[in-house]
C-alpha cells in the first residue's frame, strides 16, 4: 500500500454524488434548445426534485437549477393562459432569445423560475466539508463540477445516507454532533 493511498481513504464528493459509475447520466436541461414537449418528457420520465440547466450538453457548463414543481406549474399555466404555447414551443432559460422564424410556435421564457447561482463544489471536496456546508447553509442539494463541467448532484438525503453509512462502518469516524 502506497503512503498516498493510506491518506486517501477519505470520502470525497465524487464518491457520494449521483450518478454513480454505472447509472444513467445526470438528467439536465439545456438553456435554449429544448421544447415544452422535451421538458415534459424529462419531468414524466424521472422523479427528481430538480434539474440542473446547462449551456449545452456538449459543454456541460452550469447555468442554473430549476425545481421540478416550479417547472410543472409554469408549463401547465403557460399551456392554459399563454397564446400559442404548444409541445413544439421552445423553452428559454437564457437571458436572450434569438429571433424566431415567423412560422415557429410561440416560445416560453422561464428564466425567472431558475436559481441562477445554485451551490456548487468540486468532485474532490472531502465529504466532511460537504456535510458541514449542508448543515451551515441548510442546502437541499448541491451540484458537483470538475474543471467547470457539471458532473453530478448531491441531495440532502444523499448526505444523510452517507452519514448513516459512516456511522455503521466506523463509529470513530463520526466527526459530527
Ligand atoms: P432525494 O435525494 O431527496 O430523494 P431527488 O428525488 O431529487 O431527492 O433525488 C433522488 C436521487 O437522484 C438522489 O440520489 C439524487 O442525488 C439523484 N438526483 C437528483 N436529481 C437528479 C438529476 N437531475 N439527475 C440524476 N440524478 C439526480
Amino acid at each position: 500500500l502506497e503512503a498516498k493511498e493510506e491518506f486517501s481513504h477519505k470520502t470525497l464528493a465524487m464518491d457520494v454524488m449521483r450518478p454513480r459509475h454505472n447509472d444513467p447520466s445526470l438528467t439536465v436541461l439545456t438553456q435554449d434548445s429544448m421544447t415544452v414537449g422535451d421538458i415534459e418528457a424529462a419531468i414524466n420520465e424521472t422523479t427528481y426534485s430538480g434539474f440542473p440547466i446547462v449551456v449545452s450538453r456538449e459543454s456541460q457548463r452550469l447555468v442554473g437549477f430549476v425545481l421540478r414543481r416550479d417547472l410543472i406549474i409554469s408549463i401547465e399555466s403557460a399551456r392554459k393562459k399563454q397564446d400559442g404555447i404548444v409541445s413544439a414551443s421552445r423553452i428559454y432559460f437564457s437571458e436572450y432569445t434569438p429571433p424566431q422564424p415567423p412560422t415557429s410556435p410561440a416560445s416560453l421564457k422561464l428564466r425567472t423560475i431558475m436559481d441562477l447561482s445554485p451551490f456548487t463544489i468540486t468532485d474532490q471536496t472531502p465529504m466532511e466539508i460537504v456535510v458541514d456546508i449542508f448543515r451551515k447553509l441548510g442546502l437541499r442539494q448541491c451540484l458537483v463540477t470538475h474543471n467547470g463541467r457539471l458532473l453530478g448532484i448531491i441531495t440532502k438525503k444523499d448526505v444523510l445516507k452517507h452519514i448513516a453509512q459512516m456511522a455503521n462502518q466506523d463509529p470513530d469516524s463520526i466527526l459530527f454532533n
